[in-house]
């Protein structure tokens, strides 16, 4: 079929699987000039897609709310990934995949006849063990999105230019607020502990709701850490005990300063590094 060294390459696109350099993609796909579509990053572990039905749930929230439809159904889609994940011979890493509108000539409404034209592909990513450790450095940042942010949409340039103020300032990450109080990081969620209880923005429309997020906070649950799914500000963070993120890359990962001022140590906290070994143990990684 493929001479193996095009199988670590191989794309989803529709129904077919595809060499990458193969893969043709319109100019006059909406994804490309409105960044009219929807994607999921789904974790792959030992092969397996984590958490599956998290994110589909949430794809199919993306699709109905932006009236893009999904080209097939859930189970076939879920079988195609794997096959993805199958082809590729991916043990450990990401799939990525994105369902735009399709493609019309441009103009504003909704194209009636335009076919979602759906890709995806595999790559692999090691756990970021190292910066799980030693943790991450943020500043605070307006947070400057719409207000439909728990839809996942390619509509990433907010979160582009934040990650690249963040780096700019020499920090790896912002940390995103609304008149000071803080909503979510520009790709990973985020939590503080405050005498041992943990804090985290409610899952409305000004976050993503993520998977990982999600499966923390029910880990936390089960240790009879207290969580609180409600607003905090910026200077409730300033003086907490442990700040963190969620994310589907970066698992639970620490956030160890923003704006240059450490959090509680400044370094790697008890109630972070349970959720971390809770969060291996679920995974069983
Ligand atoms: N918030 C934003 C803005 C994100 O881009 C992501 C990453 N998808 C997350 C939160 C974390 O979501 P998840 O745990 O599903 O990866």
């Amino acid at each position: 079929m493929f001479p193996l060294e095009e199988w670590f390459t191989l794309y989803l696109y529709q129904q077919d699987f595809i060499a990458k350099e193969q893969l043709a993609i319109s100019p006059d796909d909406r994804g490309y000039y409105f960044g009219d579509g929807i994607y999921e990053v789904f974790r792959v572990y030992k092969g397996e897609l984590f958490e599956a039905d998290g994110h589909y749930r949430r794809l199919e929230l993306s699709s109905a709310d932006t009236r893009i439809p999904l080209p097939y159904s859930i189970p076939e889609l879920h079988a195609k990934l794997l096959e993805l994940i199958h082809l590729n011979r991916l043990r450990e890493g990401t799939v990525y995949m994105q369902v735009t509108r399709g493609i019309a000539p441009r103009s504003h409404p909704y194209p009636a006849k335009a076919e979602p034209v759906l890709m995806a592909y595999c790559n692999e990513l090691k756990r970021p063990l190292q910066t799980m450790q030693k943790g991450i450095t943020a500043v605070t940042s307006a947070d400057i999105r719409w207000l439909r942010c728990d839809l996942k949409t390619l509509n990433l340039l907010p979160n582009v230019m934040a990650k690249q103020q963040a780096l700019d300032l020499g920090a790896n990450e912002v940390v995103w607020h609304r008149d000071r109080v803080v909503t979510e990081c520009s790709a990973s969620n985020f939590m503080i502990v405050r005498n041992g209880e943990i804090w985290t923005h409610p899952a409305n429309h000004l976050i993503l709701h993520g998977i990982t997020r999600d499966v923390v906070i029910r880990l936390a649950q089960k240790l009879h850490i207290q969580v609180h799914q409600a607003p905090f500000k910026i200077e409730e963070m300033m003086s907490a005990d442990e700040a963190f993120v969620t994310g589907t890359t970066v698992e639970v990962t620490p956030v160890i300063s923003v704006d240059g001022v450490y959090i509680g140590q400044g370094e790697l906290g008890p109630v972070t590094r349970r959720l971390q070994q809770a969060f291996e143990e679920y995974v069983g990684i």
